[in-house]
């Protein structure tokens, strides 16, 4: 067995670690991981206490994915429920759908009884505004949120900073390989706007017969590359995971504008192996990890691969 998840997964992982060694269900263990995560206002990324849309909103993103059956559930851009994550698995088990967004994921949110709630903790609010103030006019200020929203979305923030996901992998006691991703995405964001987190093929993917992979940081780019796809479809056509990690940075690094900065790429294949490799980010990344043998989840370093 394994678990791989990002740095934020902390509050969650020991959970998940405990659930997958006393022998659950591998999709279920990953779930209840993440809504501690979610629930943790210290994780300024992820579901409670995460960051607002540039209207000072909380949409949140989620998903699951069964990598024996290949089914899905995502929720995306979902406003007033404490776990998204429960939300994209329910639309999972109980839909014939795969990803409900905005309106609709919080009717059925409310359908399946999902926790409701406010997100949007003081300090986030503070923040926001701030940043908001700053990149408006006097006359913009008063007349928000009447307002040229694109500008702001696009200039109020560093978006080398303000955003992360947690994203958890495993493979079970019955070497079923699943995903999980839960994300408030990228701060200030444009209203409706989703990132990769419930976009399966970008965010996550997760194929039992070849391993899962798992991405953080700017969704647009692994929404360009469909790059948790691209890892797990590599490793059909032969490539070992190593290669396979190896490659889908290199589809990163062909991206001539965005931001690929920072972004990392969270592996495991169905031999028991796991790889995260983040490109281009000089700071300190992290990644947890757990497997068979071992007495509680490990914090390791990412490698990480500079080509600018
Ligand atoms: N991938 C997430 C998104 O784009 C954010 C992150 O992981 O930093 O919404």
């Amino acid at each position: 067995m394994i678990l791989l998840a990002n740095s934020e997964a902390y509050p969650g992982i020991e959970a998940s670690a405990r659930r997958l060694q006393a022998g659950e269900e591998g999709l279920r263990a990953l779930v209840e991981g993440i809504k501690l995560v979610e629930l943790d206002p210290r994780v300024r990324t992820v579901g409670y206490g995460g960051w607002p849309n540039v209207l000072g909103e909380m949409e949140l993103d989620a998903s699951v994915m069964d990598g024996d059956s290949l089914r899905t559930g995502a929720v995306g851009a979902l406003k007033g429920y404490i776990h998204p994550i429960e939300v994209a698995y329910k639309v999972m088990t109980d839909l014939n759908h795969e990803i409900l967004v905005g309106e609709g994921a919080a009717i059925f949110a409310n359908e399946v009884n999902a926790v409701a709630g406010n997100n949007l903790i003081e300090d986030s609010k503070q923040v926001w505004w701030e940043k908001l103030e700053q990149a408006m006019t006097p006359e913009q200020q008063a007349a928000f949120p009447n307002v040229p929203l694109a500008p702001l979305s696009n200039n109020a923030t560093d978006p080398e900073r303000v955003r992360d996901t947690t994203v958890f992998l495993s493979s079970d006691i019955n070497r079923k390989i699943t995903a999980a991703t839960s994300t408030s995405g990228w701060a200030w964001k444009y209203p409706g706007r989703l990132g990769d987190s419930p976009i399966i093929g970008a965010g996550s993917y997760a194929d039992s017969r070849y391993g899962a992979c798992a991405c953080t940081h700017t969704g647009e780019m692994s929404i360009r590359c469909s790059t948790a796809h691209a890892v797990v479809l590599y490793m059909k056509m032969g490539m070992t995971l190593d290669e396979a990690v190896y490659e889908a940075i290199r589809d990163l690094d062909y991206l001539k504008d965005g931001y690929t900065e920072g972004v990392t790429i969270h592996a495991i294949d169905c031999h028991g192996n796991h790889k995260v490799v983040s490109l281009n980010c000089p700071g300190n990344i992290t990644y947890w990890l757990w497997q068979t043998g071992m007495d509680k989840p490990e914090e390791r370093q990412a490698e990480v691969i500079m080509t600018k």
